[in-house]
């Protein structure tokens, strides 16, 4: 099978380069393993959130420019990341989410522990603020649904106690939902997410809305379980419910990270892109600095053929690194990696301090195209968490490198492709 592109991880770096390449006229497969990072996202993309001595980082961009040189946002340059940040927002409008924010200034998303994060984007309906300190509130009513055990509605009362918000906490219940309860391992964000639909959302609307009445609360803190397929449960049960009512990410699985994945990859198979889900790539032949094709486990011995490929395989999480007791490596195609050869130094006991480990990926050039053994692969772009210089944890910037760099890549590969057409161009030869 012959594409133009064949993308390795269908993740946020997988599945945004390959809608860009899709819109642009491209032949695009994208193969992935399975779960990505975005299952477990906090409903917020990250720009740049911490700076290096861990103070919230007001302005992303000014964040942005204190990198050290081999960071991702380094090597892109400031006035390519100043191009490229404006079209995320409409390629995620696109794909039905709604993300909230500026790059500008960083707002603050509650956490489920009662604390405010930096964020640059937040998805639709969670609650947020411009000033931490003063969220202007009011009375909090903190709803959970019985039973839930990802969702820890003390932990968040102590946490706005602390600037100085009231709650009260109530359980909410529904027959769907019970039926869920029978076995205690169903209760997760994402399950009861599945039975919040229909009439069931309009019951529950009703029921929050009566609960907010009888507590008098200004404002109504519900865990982020509405809507993992779309944001139409979401927005229906917002427009319902009569009362200033506000999501809170759960631990996860994260519905808003589950709904981003599903609706990215709807809007990639709408373009027309092949995505093979459940499959891995297990293997790649190179023709002198090439890569030719890869091979899959489901596809066997037929192979992917395309003219450019795109590493997104993402991080230690999802296998796209691997490490043994001495080496971390790229396990598909042995690929350089940038990472510290004394093993001591990889981690650190305390566990809150910033982990060398995080910043190790694979190594790349001006383009981002990967090099191995020492020699760079014309054809191979790496995009997302598995390159190489940042601590994307520490620094709070993961979603922000992986979307970057996912466009980078697409406008790349299209220059390159533009390039070549136009040499081809009959006008060019007389
Ligand atoms: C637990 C966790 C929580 C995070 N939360 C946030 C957050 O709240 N906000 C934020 O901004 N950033 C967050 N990040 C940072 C996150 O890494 C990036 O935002 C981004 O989602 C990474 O996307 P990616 O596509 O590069 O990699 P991934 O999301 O890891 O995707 C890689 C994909 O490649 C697939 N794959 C791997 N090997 C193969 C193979 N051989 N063949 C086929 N497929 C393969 C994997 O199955 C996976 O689906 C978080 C990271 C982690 C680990």
């Amino acid at each position: 099978m012959r594409y133009d592109t064949v993308i390795i991880g269908g993740g946020l770096a997988g599945l945004t380069a390959g809608i860009e390449l899709l819109k642009r006229g491209q032949k695009v497969a994208a193969v992935s393993t399975g779960q990505s990072a975005l299952h477990f996202n906090s409903g917020s993309l990250d720009l740049m959130g911490r700076s290096k001595t861990g103070r919230d980082i007001i302005n992303p961009l000014q964040g942005i420019m204190s990198v050290g040189e081999q960071h991702p946002y380094a090597r892109l340059g400031f006035p390519r990341i100043q191009r490229l940040l404006p079209r995320i927002k409409p390629l995620f409008e696109e794909a039905g989410i709604t993300l909230n924010g500026t790059a500008d200034r960083n707002h603050f998303r509650l956490t489920p522990l009662g604390m405010f994060k930096p964020a640059w984007l937040t998805m639709a309906g969670l609650a947020t603020t411009d000033n931490p300190d003063n969220p202007g509130w009011g009375r909090c009513l903190i709803i959970n649904i019985a039973g839930f055990i990802d969702y820890y509605p003390q932990f968040l009362a102590n946490g706005l106690a602390k600037t100085g918000i009231e709650c009260d906490i109530r359980n909410l219940s529904h027959p769907a939902i019970e039926y869920l309860r029978k076995s205690s391992t169903e209760m997760r964000a994402t399950n009861i997410a599945r039975v919040i639909r229909g009439e069931v959302i309009d019951q529950i609307a009703k029921s929050v809305s009566k609960m907010a009445k009888e507590s008098s609360a200004d404002t109504v803190l519900m865990p982020s379980v509405v809507g993992v397929f779309s944001e139409t449960p979401l927005r229906r049960m917002l427009e319902l419910a009569q009362c200033n009512l506000k999501f809170v990410g759960t631990m996860p699985m994260s519905v808003s990270g589950m709904r981003t994945q599903m609706c990215l990859r709807r809007l990639f198979e709408h373009l027309g892109g092949t995505y093979l889900l459940g499959d891995s790539v297990r293997c790649g032949k190179f023709s002198g600095n090439r890569l030719t094709e890869v091979y899959t486990t489901n596809l066997g011995d037929m192979p992917l053929q395309a003219e450019t490929f795109i590493l997104a395989s993402g991080s230690f999480i999802s296998h796209g690194l691997e490490a043994d007791p001495e080496h971390v490596y790229e396990p598909l195609f042995g690929l350089d990696v940038d990472a510290d050869s004394n093993r001591p130094q990889w981690s650190h006991m305390n566990i809150y301090t910033s982990q060398q480990y995080m910043s190790f990926g694979v190594r790349t050039d001006d383009r981002f195209r990967v090099s191995r053994n020492g020699q760079t692969v014309s054809n191979l772009f790496a995009a997302g968490s598995i390159l190489s210089g940042s601590n994307a944890v520490k620094e709070e910037s993961g979603a922000g490198i992986t979307l970057l760099t996912a466009l980078n890549a697409a406008d790349t590969i299209c220059n390159c492709n533009e390039t070549k057409t136009q040499k081809l161009q009959p006008s060019e030869y007389y």
